[in-house]
C-alpha cells in the first residue's frame, strides 16, 4: 500500500448497535514499550505470587465452560487438563462444544459484530491496553502458572512468552492499527477522498497451537481489534491458559461475543465453520498439514462464501544454525544449546538442524555437550529446571521414534534417553550425521532433537546451497561468523531459507515490535504476527470520494467549437 501524507481524520462517530465508519478519533496509542521480563530471584515479590499461584493452581481443579456469546456452556461433554511432567496430576476438566454450540457461536458472532464493528478504534484499542496492563500486573501471575503447570514451561520460558509477549501484542498492535487508519489517499481541490478500513463481513475463525500463550492470545485479539468478531478453537494442550486468556478480556471489558471460545473436536468444529457461508478469515498457527488441510477445504467451499476468506497461517520450520569457520565457538555453543532446548524444543523457532566447519566441530560438541550434562530435566515448579516435560503422549512418541531412528542410522552424541512413568521426558539430544539429506536434517521433529552436519571448512558456499535446499521450511535460521564476507554470503545464500534470519544470535526469541515473526515456503503465509502487516488481513478497504461541488453539465469543454 503507497501511504501518501495523512489527512485530517474524520470523525465518525455511530450510534450503538449501528455499523458505521470506523474512522480514527483525534487521540494517539501510547508509544508502546517492549515489557521488561521480571527476573524471579529468591525473595523477589514476583516469585512469592507466583509460588502461591502455582501452589494455588495445582491444587484447586477447574472446570472450563465453552464460553459462547458472553455465556458459560457446559456440554457435559469432559475431557482432562494434566500437567505434562506430571500426567496423572489433573488441572481442570472442559467441556467440548458440539454442534449445536458450534453454530450458536456462528450467531453470537454475528450479533456481536453489529455493536462492536461500530465502536471507534480508540474504544476497541481501549480494551487490549487495559488487558496489557491487567497482565502486567493482577493477572501476571495467573497466566504465567497456567502455563508453567498446564504447558510445562519453565519460569522463564512462561514469562518471556504469556507475560512479556502477550502484554506486547496487547500494546502494540493498537499502535499498529492506529498507522493503518491514519494512512489516507490524497484528495484534489473540492474533492475528499477517504480510505474507510472495514471489518471483514462475517467472524473471522481462530485456530492456536499448544506451545505459545501469546500467540494463542494475539490469534483471535488482533483481528478483533479491528473491529472483527471471532470464534476461537483452542488446542486441547493448552486449555488452562486459554480460558484464563478470555477471562483477562473479559476483566479488561470484552463485550460479549466478540470472542468465543469454543474448544472441542478439532475436525469437527472446523468442518463446520469452514462451511459456513459467513466465514470471512482464518487465523491458525500450527503444523504446515493442518494448515494445508484448512486451506484446501476452504477451496472447496470458495463458491459458497459471501466473501473470498482471509487465510493466515503461520506453520512448520526446520531451523538451522550454519557456523562458518570464523565463527566465536562459545557463542555459537551457547546458541545451540538455548535455540535446540529451551522449552524443550517446542518452538517453531527451535534450531533442529546445524552445520559446523570440520576445524571447529570438536570444540563446539564439547562445549555443547558440557552443558547438556548440566541441564535440569523435571517439575518446572523447581526453578531451577531447564526443561519440563514434551507436551502429551503422542508427541513423546513421535519425538522418541526420531531418536530410535538416531539410533539406528546416525550417532548420539548426546542424550537419547526418554522416560513417560510420570511425566513426558525427553533428554535433550545431540545428533549427529553424515548425510546432510538425512530425515533428521529435513523434517519438522518439534522435541529436544538437535542434528548436526559437519562440512570441511572451505565448503561454504556449497553447505549454503545445502542448507537453502534441504528442508521445504522456511522460518528461522542464524549464521555464526565474525567474517563479514562470510555474512554477506549468508545473507545473499539464504535469502529465502528463513523469514526471520539471525546473524550470531540464536534463532529464537523474536521480541514484538523488534522482530515481526513469520515465515515463507512451507512455513506459512509470512503475515508477521504483531505487526501492522498482519492487521491489514483483517480489514477490508473501502474508497470514498466525495465530491463537494458535483458538474452540472455532461458536455466537456473540448466538445466546443467555438
Ligand atoms: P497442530 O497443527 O497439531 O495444532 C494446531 C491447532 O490446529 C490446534 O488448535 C489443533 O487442535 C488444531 N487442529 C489439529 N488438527 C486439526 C484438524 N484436522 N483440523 C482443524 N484443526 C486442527 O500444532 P501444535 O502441535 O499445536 O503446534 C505445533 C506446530 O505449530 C508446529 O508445527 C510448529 O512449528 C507450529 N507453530 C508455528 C508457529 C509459527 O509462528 N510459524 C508458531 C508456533 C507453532
Amino acid at each position: 500500500m503507497s501511504s501518501p501524507p495523512p489527512v485530517p481524520d474524520a470523525a465518525g462517530p455511530s450510534g450503538p448497535g449501528v455499523e458505521g465508519p470506523a474512522f480514527a478519533g483525534r487521540a494517539s496509542v501510547p508509544p508502546p514499550r517492549n515489557d521488561e521480563n521480571l527476573t524471579y530471584l529468591p525473595g523477589s515479590p514476583e516469585r512469592t505470587a507466583l509460588k502461591a499461584r502455582l501452589a494455588d493452581m495445582a491444587g484447586t481443579p477447574i472446570e472450563i465452560p465453552a464460553v459462547i456469546g458472553g455465556r458459560d456452556v457446559r456440554s457435559g461433554v469432559l475431557h482432562q487438563v494434566v500437567m505434562p511432567h506430571a500426567h496423572r496430576h489433573v488441572l481442570a476438566t472442559w467441556h467440548a462444544a458440539e454442534p449445536q454450540h458450534v453454530e450458536e457461536a456462528v450467531t453470537a458472532a454475528a450479533l456481536a459484530r453489529r455493536e462492536w464493528a461500530s465502536w471507534s478504534p480508540e474504544d476497541r484499542c481501549a480494551v487490549f491496553l487495559r488487558a496489557a496492563a491487567l497482565l502486567t500486573g493482577p493477572w501476571r501471575a495467573t497466566l504465567n502458572a497456567a502455563t508453567m503447570l498446564g504447558q510445562s514451561k519453565t519460569v522463564f520460558q512462561a514469562e518471556i512468552d504469556a507475560a512479556s509477549e502477550l502484554i506486547d501484542f496487547f500494546r502494540f498492535n493498537p499502535f499498529y492499527a492506529q498507522q493503518i487508519y491514519a494512512q489516507q489517499p490524497g484528495s484534489s481541490p473540492a474533492v475528499w477522498n477517504r480510505l474507510e478500513y472495514r471489518p471483514l463481513e462475517g467472524f473471522v475463525y481462530a485456530v492456536t497451537p499448544f506451545n505459545f500463550t501469546s500467540i494463542a492470545g494475539n490469534l483471535p485479539t488482533a483481528p478483533a481489534m479491528m473491529g472483527n468478531t471471532v470464534i476461537w478453537k483452542p488446542a486441547a494442550s493448552a486449555m488452562l491458559s486459554a480460558y484464563y486468556i478470555l477471562r483477562l478480556l473479559e476483566a479488561a471489558g470484552l463485550p460479549p461475543g466478540v470472542i468465543n471460545l469454543v474448544p472441542g473436536d478439532p475436525e469437527a468444529i472446523s468442518s463446520a465453520l469452514l462451511a459456513s457461508r459467513e466465514l470471512a478469515g482464518v487465523h491458525f498457527t500450527g503444523s504446515t498439514s493442518v494448515f494445508d488441510r484448512l486451506w484446501r477445504t476452504v477451496g472447496e467451499h470458495i463458491s459458497g462464501y459471501s466473501a473470498y476468506p482471509r487465510l493466515v497461517g503461520e506453520t512448520g520450520g526446520k531451523d538451522f544454525i550454519v557456523a562458518h569457520a570464523s565463527a566465536d565457538v562459545q557463542a555459537l555453543a551457547v546458541a545451540i544449546v538455548r535455540g535446540a532446548f529451551e522449552y524443550q524444543g517446542q518452538k517453531c523457532s527451535a534450531v533442529s538442524r546445524i552445520y559446523v566447519p570440520a576445524s571447529l566441530w570438536p570444540g563446539v560438541r564439547d562445549r555443547v555437550v558440557a552443558m547438556m550434562r548440566e541441564l535440569q530435566i523435571g517439575d518446572v515448579a523447581d526453578f531451577r529446571t531447564f526443561c519440563g516435560a514434551v507436551i502429551d503422549r503422542k508427541a513423546f512418541a513421535k519425538i522418541s521414534g526420531y531418536i530410535d531412528d538416531a539410533r539406528a542410522n546416525a550417532r548420539i552424541v548426546q542424550g537419547g534417553a526418554a522416560r513417560d512413568g510420570e511425566g513426558y521426558f525427553i533428554e535433550p539430544t545431540l545428533v549427529e550425521t553424515d548425510d546432510p539429506g538425512y530425515r533428521l536434517m529435513r523434517e519438522e521433529i518439534f522435541g529436544p532433537v538437535v542434528t548436526a552436519f559437519v562440512y570441511p571448512d572451505r565448503a561454504w558456499p556449497e553447505i549454503l546451497a545445502t542448507v537453502d535446499t534441504t528442508s521445504p521450511y522456511a522460518l528461522t535460521g542464524a549464521v555464526f561468523a565474525t567474517d563479514r564476507q562470510a555474512v554477506r554470503a549468508a545473507q545473499a545464500g539464504l535469502r529465502y531459507a528463513a523469514g526471520n534470519f539471525y546473524v550470531n544470535d540464536k534463532p529464537t526469541g523474536a521480541v514484538v515490535g523488534q522482530q515481526p515473526f513469520g515465515g515463507g515456503r512451507r512455513s506459512g503465509t509470512n503475515d508477521k504476527a504483531g505487526s501492522g502487516m498482519n492487521l491489514l488481513r483483517w480489514v477490508s478497504a473501502r474508497a470514498v470520494k466525495e465530491t463537494f461541488v458535483p458538474p452540472l453539465d455532461y458536455r466537456y469543454p473540448h466538445m466546443s467549437e467555438s
